[in-house]
């Protein structure tokens, strides 16, 4: 066993046609875990972290160069075991069963809290996979942008006849996840106020095309938004003040916003969230002289934040939280009624887990973006009635850098995934595409995730925190043949708070392929359907009716 230290290197995944491995599948598996750690895509690559804190490819340098080695070697009839980021051992299997099988910081539950987590960490036995981290299909920050559009999407669709077109949309926060509103609100078409303590975030988002605009003043904000709602304009602007000083400010003026909703850092009173009633060079002074008095400020921002929400919420704004912890904060801070803002799961996104729908993606292996193009054209080409994946297409063309290897993320549900993978790998096989497309999603998908605090918060029948069903997930995705397939715990939410599952199945153009792809793309979005009929959505019993998904207990 290798045990002298292997020094962190520069990762970038090899483009083109030419193999490195003995096949499509087990080649697919090296790019994307290099993919994963290329200096575009990772946070900070030099150790394995990808994204979301501390999330990691690799357990350690040894471990990544044993993975990548045996990779190399991999037979078309074997299949690589890896526990929490090391490689740690190759078995005989068949040709249709996955090239890899992944399972990242999973415990005991009595054991599964940071803590315990952390002593494992330090002694070199485990790895914190987040979601797509260790389970290598990150890409980067689109994925947040189309989540986002997807909500805002969702939004338009419940409550203003399908579409946010010239309705204003309010916010908090423009960092680093928050910062994909501005462009996904405008990419629905609405006018975005983004309200940031911090000019530097604004400015940032204006370098990066994200936001149209910064506003030093209240007036100047609206001043801009009215001329666009003039011009029938969509158009994003961001406002440097404090979210507990402009919503009241709105308040006072009767300004009602049509959508409002947070993604300020509140989740972490010190280092995140910052109080108002002074400026933002005190509040950081403060933060380092008298971090107490700074919590015991922030929390009681975050009281006043959240009561000029549930104001404006009472005068008509459709509200809702954004999955950063603000109304457990204004609970702690007296505000009883927070929870009366309901959380952005329920609200929008499980209508579209109950269809089997979510944050599908696929990756050009031969680094061309061309490629990518070109499946662009093919999801038009195949979903012309879907008005919303129309914009969303078009409008990440133009807007969306591609980072390492060219990819693309849209939401689809079941039926239309695997129809969509199975013409990917035609066009492979046509040599219309060239070199194969990895095909994926994130763990946060509808059947894949249990997460009591966010993807399964306040489910019909009260079975949040049933974890039995990502489990199910990861099992069938494998008996049906993914390329690669993973077992996390603790991703989005923290060690204990979450299980879940990823798989991913590649497109090489073969005979054998079509028929993953067609099972794959079938049992992963059915688990998601199965999961809502089974917590009693209409929806979900409709669809599964509708389209011939069979449940037992609905059976004579
Ligand atoms: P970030 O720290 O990069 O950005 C937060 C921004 O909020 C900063 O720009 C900061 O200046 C600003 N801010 C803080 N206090 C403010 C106040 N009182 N008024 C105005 N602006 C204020 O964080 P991020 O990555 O953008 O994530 C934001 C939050 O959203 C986090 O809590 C995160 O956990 C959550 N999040 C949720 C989801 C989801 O479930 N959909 C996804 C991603 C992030």
């Amino acid at each position: 066993m290798a045990d002298m230290a292997v020094e962190a290197r520069v990762v970038r995944a090899p483009r083109g046609s030419k193999l490195n491995t003995r096949g499509w599948q087990q080649e697919a598996a090296l790019r994307m875990l290099m993919n994963n750690l290329d200096p575009e895509v990772a946070e900070r690559p030099d150790d394995l972290v990808v994204y979301g804190g501390t999330g990691k490819a690799a357990r350690n340098w040894e471990s990544f160069e044993a993975i990548v080695r045996t990779l190399k070697t991999l037979a078309d009839d074997e299949t690589l075991l890896i526990q929490s980021g090391k490689p740690v051992g190759v078995l005989k299997t068949h040709e249709a069963a996955p090239r890899v099988l992944i399972a990242n910081s999973n415990l005991v539950g009595r054991w599964s809290n940071w803590e315990h987590f952390h002593e494992l960490e330090r002694k070199g036995l485990m790895m914190y996979g987040q979601m797509t981290a260790g389970s290598w299909i990150y890409i980067g920050s689109q994925g947040i942008v189309q989540g986002t559009y997807e909500t805002f999407a969702e939004a338009g669709r419940q409550h203003f006849g399908g579409s946010l077109e010239g309705k204003l949309v309010v916010s908090g926060g423009i960092g680093g996840m928050g910062g994909a509103q501005p462009l996904a609100a405008t990419m629905n078409g609405a006018r975005f106020l983004g309200i940031d303590v911090d000019a530097a975030r604004i400015e940032k988002r204006l370098k990066s095309g994200y936001c149209d605009a910064i506003a030093r003043s209240l007036d100047e904000a609206l001043r801009i938004l009215d001329d666009a709602r003039r011009d029938g304009k969509a158009i994003s602007v961001g406002l440097v003040g404090n979210c507990a000083d402009v919503l009241p400010e709105l308040i006072a003026r009767g300004v009602v916003p049509d959508v409002l909703t947070d993604q300020t850092s509140a989740h972490d009173p010190l280092h995140g969230y910052v109080p108002n009633g002074m400026s933002l060079e005190d509040a950081l002074r403060l933060r380092e002289s008298d971090p107490e008095e700074y919590t015991r400020r922030s929390m009681e921002t975050m009281g006043r934040h959240v009561e000029a929400m549930l104001e404006l919420k009472r005068r008509g704004a459709v509200t809702f939280d954004y999955g950063n912890n603000l109304r457990t904060q204004a609970k702690l801070a007296g505000v009883n009624d927070a929870f009366d803002i309901p959380g952005f799961v329920p609200e929008y996104i499980r209508p579209l887990f109950c269809v089997g729908k979510g944050p599908f993606r696929w990756v050009a292996l031969s680094g061309d973006p061309e490629d990518i193009y070109r499946t662009d054209r093919l999801v038009l080409e195949m979903f012309p009635e879907d008005a919303s994946l129309r914009r969303w297409i078009n409008l990440a063309q133009q807007r969306i850098h591609f980072q390492g290897l060219p990819a693309r993320i849209c939401w689809l549900g079941y039926g239309e995934r695997a129809k969509l993978g199975v013409a990917i790998n035609e066009l492979v096989r046509r040599g219309e595409i060239s070199a194969p497309i990895v095909i994926g999603r994130d763990h946060l998908d509808a059947g894949s995730v249990a997460s009591p605090h966010r993807e399964t918060e306040a489910m019909k029948d009260g079975s949040d925190a049933v974890a039995d069903w990502p489990l199910l997930n990861a099992l069938v995705n494998t008996a049906a043949g993914a390329s690669w397939v993973s077992i996390h715990n603790g991703g989005g939410v923290g060690i204990g708070y979450s299980h879940h599952a990823g798989m991913v199945v590649v497109a090489d153009g073969s005979d054998l392929a079509a028929q993953r792809l067609q099972r794959v793309l079938t049992t992963d979005p059915g688990t998601g359907v199965l999961r809502h009929v089974d917590a009693g959505y209409e929806e979900a019993i409709e669809f599964a009716k509708a389209s011939g998904v069979r449940v037992p207990m609905m059976e004579d």
